[in-house]
């Protein structure tokens, strides 16, 4: 009898304890150990951000859902990985011990690289708000409800180091259509800062005809833009971002006053991950092998976004590749098959397709983009624009929430569907 131990219940987490249970004979334990006691759809956030969601619509109690399938569920932070040893320690104190450790633990936030940056409570200065969390997001939403009596200007965007460029793009186009239907948008001077080094870049060297498309949507909807932006510092109403060249020298600088401003931070590693000696770069990232197992232990794996994976390409400001939500589901499939092989004596053989679909709402209209695979070269690359992306999105948010409550990780439809599209988890043996 075999335990495994899922660190995060996440995106990657919760598909990862339904996939396992699923797979693995009734024999071998399973343990999700989450920091928090719910699960957030973090794709929903933007949208709690104004106000279109609540916190209620986009957050499910993990406890009663993992053990209705027979899994255990521990609400603690992991605090520290003793690898050699195969041992978790949580937040209050409970020891636990595994065969096999799968770590989906998420990004830290890295709000402090950048001063005056990042909320408060996660340990920022303060100045600029976030939507990578259910709770950023509603203090956004209660900050927004105050600037809408008094309106002014905006600054959304990315900082530098940052690889999570679709949501910054979503959430600018979002917030302007809903200032366009509070007939509020011609108070609110936009600007789009970031450190990609053009508009439609995403971290992935762009995807089809993302660079004009976006360009010309932003146009469209009067939101200037600073790429190659190296963001310095944030004070009280004042972004401070150096503007450099293609060859990373300095071209301008500037002092963009704002109202409210929501700015993507860099990611890392968490603490508990990125403290374990070899396991991870030097950003905290776990070095895994084409079949997701980390480089330096053989029974532990690991998905999403805590995952290190090489940037497209080196730019001017740094810039990682994303991480989106199909791609971790087919990481995590990966992981499923090679545990399960492990398991029977066989040898690993299940590698994820890193197949990247995602869509980015603009509030009655959308932004979709399929690489496959993520890294170019790819055999498909297209990026579209329709209202079918905004209702699409919806749709995403309520089939992958009811999958976390049916625990169904993969439904039958979606296989069949997806894969008539040409997009699949596991690449070819
Ligand atoms: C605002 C936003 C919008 C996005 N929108 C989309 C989208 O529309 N489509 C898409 O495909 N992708 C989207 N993404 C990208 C990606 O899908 C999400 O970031 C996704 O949440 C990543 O999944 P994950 O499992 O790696 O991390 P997470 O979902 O963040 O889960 C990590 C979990 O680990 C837990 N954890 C952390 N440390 C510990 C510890 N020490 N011990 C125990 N638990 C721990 C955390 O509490 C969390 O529950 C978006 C990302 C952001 C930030």
């Amino acid at each position: 009898m075999a335990h495994i131990v899922v660190m995060g219940a996440g995106i990657g987490g919760m598909p990862a304890a339904y996939e396992l249970r699923e797979r693995l004979a009734r024999e071998h334990r399973i343990t999700v150990v989450g920091a928090q006691s719910y699960f957030q759809f973090t794709p929903s956030n933007p949208w709690v951000a104004v106000g279109w969601r609540q916190r209620s619509d986009i957050v499910l109690p993990i406890a009663p859902l993992l053990e209705r399938k027979g899994i255990a569920f521990v609400a603690q932070a992991v605090t520290a990985i003793d690898a050699p040893a195969n041992r978790v320690t949580l937040a209050d104190g409970q020891v636990l011990d595994y065969d096999y450790l799968v770590v989906t633990t998420g990004p830290r936030l890295s709000f402090d690289e950048v001063p005056g940056a990042g909320p408060l409570s996660s340990g920022g200065g303060g100045h600029t708000h976030s939507v990578c969390t259910v709770d950023h997001a509603e203090a956004f939403w209660a900050d927004y409800q105050q600037f809408l009596q008094d309106p002014g200007p905006l600054v959304i965007g990315a900082m530098p180091g940052a690889s999570c460029f679709g949501p910054a793009y979503e959430f600018a186009f979002i917030v302007d259509a809903d200032l366009r239907r509070r007939k509020l948008r011609h108070k609110v001077p936009m600007t789009y800062v970031t450190s990609e080094p053009y508009i439609g870049h995403l971290g992935l060297g762009g995807v089809g005809d993302s660079k004009s498309m976006l360009e010309s949507e932003l146009r469209n909807h009067d939101i200037k833009w600073i790429c190659n932006a190296k963001t310095t510092r944030v004070e009280a109403g004042r972004l401070f971002t150096t503007e450099v060249d293609g060859l990373g020298n300095v071209y301008k600088e500037h002092e963009l006053p704002f109202k409210l401003s929501m700015m993507l931070p860099a990611f890392k590693g968490v603490d508990a991950v990125a403290a374990v000696p070899g396991l991870c770069n030097p950003r905290g990232f776990v070095l895994i092998d084409e079949f997701q197992r980390a480089k330096a232990f053989r029974n532990v794996f690991s998905a999403g976004v805590c995952v290190a994976i090489p940037p497209v390409e080196a730019t001017p400001v740094a810039t990682g590749a994303p991480k989106t939500g199909y791609m971790i589901e087919t990481m995590v499939s990966a992981i499923v098959r090679n545990i399960a092989d492990d398991l029977a004596g066989k040898p690993a053989t299940a590698k994820a397709t890193w197949n990247a679909i995602c869509l980015a709402d603009m509030g009655d209209t959308g932004a979709a983009f399929v690489a496959l695979p993520q890294i170019p070269p790819r055999n498909v690359n297209w990026f579209k624009k329709g209202r079918w992306v905004h209702l699409a999105k919806i749709a995403f948010e309520k089939y992958f929430l009811s999958k976390m409550k049916s625990g169904n990780a993969e439904p039958v439809y979606e296989k069949y569907v997806l894969k008539a599209l040409g997009i699949v988890r596991l690449a070819d043996r």
